[in-house]
């Protein structure tokens, strides 16, 4: 079947019990058993895939992770409470005295911050590498995960993720990809040599800006370690959150490619306007990075930045404040269009880029877009005065 059709028809097997479209919403804590027998048979399956303890998960959470394994492409998943603890979970698994973790210096600022004052606290040596060729230099005896992140967060570069996947694979480690940005829908990471794949299922998986929720990809072998750490540490995912974000996964193909056309459409149009001095975008065909964004995703709905003229912070600050229809507010991926304030080289290695002007984050939403330009026209306006 075409994954548009697996979208609409996975993870409803225990709807049939209760005659609905919908598989029903099982909040529990305690989880009964009518005999010994099948108490012990719970603890004899994996966990997170059978009822034993609600923070085991319920069959709402099971239903989620087996319908985005397999639009996903792979073996199993795991749903996690955010997509931070899907990372840290996936780190902190790989993680101990000895080993070393190989991060791309490109990845969402949370994840480093958890690797430079969590990681290195676990004994883990942690370094960060900017492409291909310097994760091969820098993999070692001890390197026990290479974690990335494509594009990288809030500056929008590409990373040759197959010449990252060969050199960690030729040293039997595995890699470990923040996949949010392309979603399932454009983004096939085990395709690619992931062995671990992540999404932030707040973004566009949900889509409706009320869940937070993360979800790990992999086969069984590569999850085990993760999966043991989540069940240690208590990760799980709540019912309520799994119910809507499957909700939302149903009209993820309808949702992606509007968000498609109308971030190109907003992104062009930004192309034109003196008021940017250049856009972070690898989806248009004059980034930098657009040759590998087409080998290595089928699609991209944004969000991407831009960098404004030369200006001061006041004419920011009115350009900011004068926007009606983006929301200025932190995360991407819902039906509503969102702007904030890029500033990524606090949380990069090279520390010493200069000010080369103010960058702009934008997440293009579901609405009209000639509404979204005629929005930023009005504020570009109010930045002279
Ligand atoms: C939002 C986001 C996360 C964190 O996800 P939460 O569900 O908010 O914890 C991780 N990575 C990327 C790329 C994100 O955009």
């Amino acid at each position: 079947m075409h994954r548009d059709s697996d979208l609409v028809h996975l993870g409803r097997t225990s709807a049939a019990a209760v005659h609905a479209v919908n598989p029903p919403l099982v909040r529990a804590s305690t989880v009964v058993f009518e005999t010994l027998e099948q108490y012990r048979q719970s603890y004899q399956s994996r966990v997170f895939e059978s009822s034993r303890y609600g923070r085991s998960g319920t069959v709402t959470a099971f239903e989620l992770q087996e319908a985005m394994a397999r639009i996903a492409n792979a073996e199993t998943c795991i749903a996690t409470s955010s997509g931070l603890n899907a990372i840290t979970a996936v780190l902190g698994a790989h993680a101990g005295p000895g080993k070393h973790i190989l991060v791309y210096d490109g990845v969402y600022g949370p994840t480093r911050i958890f690797c430079e004052q969590s990681l290195t606290t676990l004994g883990t040596r942690v370094s960060f590498f900017n492409d291909g060729a310097e994760a091969r230099r820098l993999i070692n005896d001890d390197t026990s995960l290479v974690f990335i992140e494509v594009p990288s967060s809030l500056t929008m570069q590409m990373l040759d993720i197959t010449q990252v996947c060969a050199a960690a694979h030729e040293r039997c480690i595995p890699v470990a990809c923040d996949s949010t940005w392309g979603s399932p829908m454009y983004f096939n990471a085990h395709a690619l040599g992931i062995d671990i794949s992540i999404h932030s299922a707040t973004k566009f998986i949900n889509g409706h800006s009320d869940v937070i929720l993360g979800l790990i990809t992999g086969t069984y072998s590569a999850l085990e370690t993760t999966r043991q750490w989540c069940d240690r540490y208590g990760s799980h995912a709540s019912p309520d959150a799994c119910w809507l974000t499957l909700r939302g996964l149903r009209t993820l193909a309808v949702r992606m490619p509007r968000h498609q056309a109308s971030a190109i459409e907003v992104a062009q149009w930004l192309c034109r306007h003196p008021k940017v001095k250049c856009m972070m975008f690898p989806v248009l065909a004059s980034d930098p990075g657009h040759a590998l964004w087409k080998r290595q995703f089928s699609g991209g709905a944004g969000p991407f930045t831009f960098e404004l003229q030369p200006c001061n912070e006041a004419a920011f600050e009115r350009f900011i404040n004068a926007l009606k229809l983006f929301g200025l507010g932190t995360s991407w991926g819902g039906y509503e269009s969102l702007v904030i304030p890029a500033i990524p080289y606090a949380l990069r290695s090279v520390k010493t880029l200069p000010d080369e002007g103010r960058l702009v984050r934008l997440h293009i939403g579901l609405e009209h877009a000639p509404d979204l330009c005629a929005d930023l026209a009005h504020a570009f306006d109010q930045m002279d005065e």
